[in-house]
Formats: structure tokens, C-alpha cells, sequence
């Protein structure tokens, strides 16, 4: 019957529900006039096909759009919508987004212990250790990567192989050193051989992250690699297209650029990668001290 809630949908709901309390989430409710609203929208186009930084937000996938927070919205077009208008609801909706924002006083530790020992995916099988994300909590600069590898799953600490050697340089050679910046990844446990995380372990381990930005608010964040930059933009563009430009994540300027890992077997990005750095050099107000980076 329509409008009958199953029992397998009931299910389904409570598991869901079940999850997001396992982030910290539990406060949700109903909003009937955004209900109304949604009824009256057309469906969320792809950001493939929007790529102006002003509609680059992230959406829980599996839960309706909601307007970016009040005053962080940065309009960059003024071409007409072909949509009609549709007034701003008087409250947010349940997104995963503005859900997160309802927990006060968050905290990295308290993140930290949402994660707990988590068998939330495939990917804690394998992993020795939850790599969960070193430097400053009030870092104005993010480094955003893929997922931990070797080295990080042995010693807990991301970005510290050969590749996270190339990353502390570029970092010194920006004038910073790494307690000035805060490092993280999309997933927390390594994915087996180091394969890309796949598409289950980044929706169930990216909440984290988010979290993560919302509390430390940085300035800028640099997403190192493909899979950070479309985790951050949802988009399913390759980096290439976007490598190097600024684009807004909600409110924090946000730079996709090659990950260390690509450098080293691709040396002659370095370049490429080192003008992107210039360019958030810039926005910090950061003077170059050893150079570019070897
Ligand atoms: S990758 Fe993330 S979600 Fe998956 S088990 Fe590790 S911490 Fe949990």
C-alpha cells in the first residue's frame, strides 16, 4: 500500500538512524514546509555539470539538498536559474552536513572517540592501526589524502612514508612546518595492497573528515589527490580539470592538487604542484623559505 511503511524500511531507517548516532549525530527532526519544498524541486543535477565553486557543497547521498549555511555561501554566477525560485526554508533540513553542525562544543577528541575501534567497513580487517589525523587542531591549512598506507598503518600517523617525506618538504619549503598544518585522509584504515578506497569505505568513513574540517574550520584546505578532491566536491570530474583552482568548501578555500605519491613516480609535476602551493602561500601570507621542494 502507498504511503504503508514497510517493515524492511523500518529496518532499514533504524539501521541508518543507528549509524549516525555511532558518529554523534542524534538529533534529527521533521521538517513538513521543506518536505512541501522538495516536492516542488526538480532532482539535484550532477556537479559535473555545475563546476562554479558557489554550488560545490557536499551532500549526504542518501538524504535531500539542503542550502549552504547562511553567510558562507560565495555567489559567483549571476546567470538567470532556470529553476524557479524556491525561498529558503526557516530551518535546515537533516542533512548529514547540518546535522553535524547541531553537535555543540565538538571536538577532535570527541571524533576520535565516536570512531572508537570501528568495523564500520571491509577495511579494519587489514589495518594494524585507525590513522585519524596528526597536526594542529586551529591549523588555517588541511591537507587532505587518500588513505593510509604501510608506513602510516604501522606507526598511526598519516603522510609519513617516502610519500609523506615529499609532503614535510613542500610543507618547510611553504614556510610552515608540519605542527603548523593539520594532515588527514578520506578513510582511516589502510585499503589492502593500497588499492583506492572504494566507494562504500569512503561514504562510510568521509563523515569523519567532515567532521574533522567542521571543527578545525581552516582557511584553506588542499585535497591531495583525486579521491579527497571529489569526496570534498562530489564530483566524478578527473583532478586534472580542476587541479590548481580555488573552489569553496563550505566557507574554507579549497585547492585540489597531485597527490606525493603521483610526484614520485611523476617528477615533472612537481612544478605543477609547487606554483598550486604558491598560490595558497599567497592567500596565507607565507613566504617561500627553502624553495621549491626537491
Ligand atoms: S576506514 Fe573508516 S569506516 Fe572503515 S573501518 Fe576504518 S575507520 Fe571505520
Amino acid at each position: 500500500m502507498p504511503g504503508q511503511i514497510t517493515e524492511n524500511l523500518k529496518k532499514k531507517v533504524a539501521g541508518r538512524l543507528a549509524f549516525y548516532e555511532d558518529l554523534g549525530i542524534r538529533f534529527f527532526y521533521r521538517d513538513r514546509r521543506r518536505e512541501a519544498l522538495f516536492e516542488q524541486e526538480k532532482p539535484v543535477e550532477s556537479l559535473d555539470n555545475a563546476m562554479r565553486p558557489a554550488e560545490i557543497a557536499y551532500q549526504e547521498p542518501t538524504l535531500p539538498k539542503i542550502p549552504r549555511r547562511p553567510g558562507l555561501q560565495k555567489v559567483v554566477s549571476t546567470a538567470p536559474s532556470k529553476m524557479p525560485p524556491v525561498p529558503l526554508p526557516a530551518a535546515p533540513g537533516p542533512s548529514l552536513f547540518d546535522a553535524a553542525d547541531k553537535i555543540v562544543g565538538d571536538t577532535l577528541l570527541r571524533i576520535r572517540e565516536d570512531l572508537g575501534e570501528c568495523t564500520r567497513c571491509k577495511l579494519y580487517k587489514h589495518r594494524h592501526t585507525i590513522v585519524f589525523g596528526d597536526g594542529s587542531p586551529k591549523a588555517e591549512l588541511v591537507f587532505v589524502g587518500e588513505g593510509p598506507g604501510a608506513d602510516e598503518d604501522a606507526q598511526g600517523l598519516p603522510f609519513v612514508g617516502r610519500a609523506g617525506k615529499l609532503l614535510t618538504q613542500m610543507i618547510e619549503a611553504m614556510g610552515l612546518e608540519r605542527q603548523d598544518v593539520y594532515i588527514c585522509n578520506v578513510v582511516k584504515c589502510r585499503p589492502p595492497e593500497n588499492r583506492t578506497p572504494e566507494d562504500d569505505e569512503v561514504s562510510t568513513c568521509s563523515p569523519f573528515l567532515l567532521r574533522q574540517l567542521e571543527v578545525i574550520s581552516p582557511k584553506v584546505i588542499v585535497c591531495l589527490g583525486a579521491v579527497a578532491a571529489k569526496t570534498l566536491l562530489r564530483t566524478n570530474r578527473g583532478i586534472s580539470q580542476f587541479r590548481g583552482q580555488w573552489l569553496d568548501y563550505r566557507g574554507s578555500k579549497l585547492m585540489a592538487t597531485y597527490h606525493p605519491a603521483y610526484l614520485l613516480r611523476n617528477p615533472n609535476a612537481k612544478g605543477e604542484v609547487w606554483k598550486d602551493l604558491q598560490k595558497v602561500m599567497a592567500v596565507l601570507g607565507l613566504q617561500a623559505r627553502k624553495g621549491k621542494p626537491a
